[in-house]
């Protein structure tokens, strides 16, 4: 009787167990990941996906080691080295994550639904769309290739985005020599085939012209010794400096060694138009100038894509090149929307938006004024919620909060002074000056996916202990505000030449810098494949040289 009366209670807490099981997955919050690019991928590998009804759509069922995709287009690293798949990705994650390679080409906000359209060679007829709802969406779908509206970009120029690019690119350059190579062409002809022109000076446009000409000089020349001084590679600049978001110091050498290596560097000109083998110029005169080309790169910005735009236009936010959300990466205007990386910005909050506010909660004895005691208390609260004080307070070399009533406080006395509103504005009128807007880059949406990851990994939890997101407060400010931590920066030049920006203002270049490129850029790699394959393709260019078929 016992052991049947166990048994009894052991098939009523399994079917018990079993109940809870399927309300559990019926409970399941539906998260939808939009890309498998830097935000969607490394949201994806940081996720509890056993919380969530994951769902990742992309028209790529791969990510790409962005970084690197100047190296492909010199043949110097294989294209499927710095790709790795979502699946294997999803699946060492051990959990049920459906990935479905698709666009989403629109999402409706009231009803959270999603449409969502094959887009592959191989589809069935009349069964291209389907639709998807979601109770959580993040929007990770990045940005695409700005022309600015310059007529003929879209049809003669070259971008560089996609692993597709970066192949179609190295093809064209062979192709260029090869067609420079038939007996019959005139010399004119043969030096426009041999003209390469990037339009953009910023870190893509520069690192690709250093990977040709690097290419040219190290590979080609040798195959096509006739060619050699026929040659040209002209990089066209808007701004009055190339890698103007770099380091003076940087952007200077990295001028000199183009002008040593014979780059030419058209700054403050800009690209009117695009013909098959002509682009129209504007120089600093505002003179007209035709170049003939063989190929052209375009590399000057980042625009909105389609499906950001139509939902900027749903709530409120027209007129705009990418999302605006909070500190805690929420679309501003709809609910349970994220977005993050390049397709994405973050609007901080300005602390003298809020002063009135700061002020009241300060004065905790309601005295009307701030003691010194008050003024510092609060300081150290509300850091957490504007990082511009630290920040601020980094540049003045201090971290003392009191460093900001400077003026106030002459040194060793005032103690026991007060502060009235006044005060308190003119302490903080400048803190503000620290906001800046992060920059599109893989290291911020990397950040930000991991970041949002986190998040989501302690939202369904509900109000628990504390983590290293929790700060004091509830609801909305449950989490800390997304905060970026800048690694720095790196340009490589050609020729074993890079140059970095690392933090605390440190510059760094020449052929060691290099080297450590080369080591940060491998561990940063995504897996251990990807790591090999391109350790790989590193050692062969140096034995082998590159790959110059097409
Ligand atoms: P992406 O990485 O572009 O990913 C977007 C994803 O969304 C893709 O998978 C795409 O297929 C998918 N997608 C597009 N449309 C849709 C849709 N409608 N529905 C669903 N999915 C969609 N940054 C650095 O920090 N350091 C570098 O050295 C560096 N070098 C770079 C070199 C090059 C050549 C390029 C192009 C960029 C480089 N960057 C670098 C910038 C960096 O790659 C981007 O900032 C980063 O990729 C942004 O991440 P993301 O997730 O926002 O977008
Ligand atoms: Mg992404
Ligand atoms: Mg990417
Ligand atoms: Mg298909
Ligand atoms: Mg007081």
């Amino acid at each position: 009787a016992v052991s049947g009366m166990s048994g009894g209670i052991l098939m009523v807490s399994a079917e018990a167990d079993t109940k809870q099981e399927s309300k559990e997955k019926s409970v399941k919050k539906r998260l939808i990941i939009l890309g498998t690019g830097w935000g969607g991928i490394s949201l994806l590998k940081e996720l509890d996906t056993s919380q969530y009804d994951v769902t990742v759509v992309s028209p790529r069922n791969y990510f790409v080691f962005t970084p690197l995709l100047p190296s492909v287009t010199s043949g110097t690293v294989d294209a499927r080295s710095i790709t790795e798949s979502v699946r294997k990705i999803a699946r060492n994650k051990r959990k049920d994550i459906k990935y479905f390679e698709a666009e989403c080409l629109q999402i409706n906000v009231p009803t959270k639904t999603l449409l969502c359209r094959d887009i592959s060679a191989i589809k069935v007829k009349g069964k291209e769309d389907f639709y998807l709802d979601y109770d959580y969406l993040v929007i990770a779908v990045g940005a695409q290739p700005n022309t600015f509206g310059v007529q003929g970009v879209k049809d003669y120029c070259h971008f560089l985005k996609e692993i597709e690019d970066a192949e179609k690119i190295h093809q064209s350059v062979v192709d260029c020599f090869e067609t420079a190579n038939l007996p019959h062409l005139s010399d004119d002809e043969r030096r426009r085939l041999l003209h390469f022109v990037v339009i953009g000076g910023g870190p893509t446009g520069i690192e690709f012209a250093a990977e040709l000409h690097d290419l040219i000089h190290e590979d080609l020349v040798e195959l096509y010794p006739s060619l050699h001084d026929q040659v040209k590679i002209t990089v066209i600049q808007g701004a009055d400096h190339i890698l103007n978001m770099f380091d003076e110091r940087i952007s200077k050498f990295a001028e000199k060694k183009f002008q040593r290596d014979g780059v030419e560097i058209l700054t403050s000109c800009f690209v009117k138009g695009v013909t098959e083998n002509e682009l129209t110029m504007k120089d600093k005169a505002g003179q007209l100038h035709s170049i003939p080309y063989g190929l052209a790169l375009w590399s000057t910005g980042i625009g909105t894509r389609p499906v950001v735009a139509n939902l900027m236009e749903q709530v409120g936010q027209k007129n705009r090149r990418v999302l605006s959300t909070d500190e805690w990466l929420r679309v501003k205007g709809c609910e349970s929307v994220y977005a993050l990386g390049d397709c994405a910005t973050i609007e901080q909050r300005k602390i003298m938006e809020d002063i009135e506010e700061i002020f009241k909660l300060a004065d905790t004895d309601k005295s009307g004024t701030l003691s010194i005691k008050e003024f510092k208390d609060s300081m150290e609260q509300i850091k957490e919620r504007y990082p511009q004080i630290d920040s601020y307070l980094k540049a003045k070399h201090s971290n003392d909060v009191l460093a900001l009533l400077e003026e106030k406080l002459p040194r060793g006395k005032g103690s026991d002074a007060e502060l009235c509103i006044e005060d308190l504005k003119k302490a903080l009128c400048k803190v503000d000056s620290q906001l800046k807007i992060f920059p599109a880059t893989a290291q911020v949406a990397a950040q930000q996916g991991e970041y949002l990851a986190k998040c989501f990994n302690q939202l369904e939890i509900g109000e628990a202990e504390e983590g290293p997101l929790r700060v004091r407060g509830s609801g909305r400010h449950r989490f800390k505000p997304f905060q970026y931590r800048h690694l720095g920066q790196f340009a490589p030049l050609g020729g074993e030449q890079a140059a970095a920006e690392l933090p605390g203002d440190w510059v760094s270049i020449g052929r060691s810098t290099m080297w450590l490129w080369y080591s940060v850029y491998l561990s940063k790699q995504v897996s251990w494949r990807t790591r090999c394959m391109v350790f790989f393709d590193w050692s062969k260019r140096l034995v082998f040289g590159r790959d110059s078929t097409r």
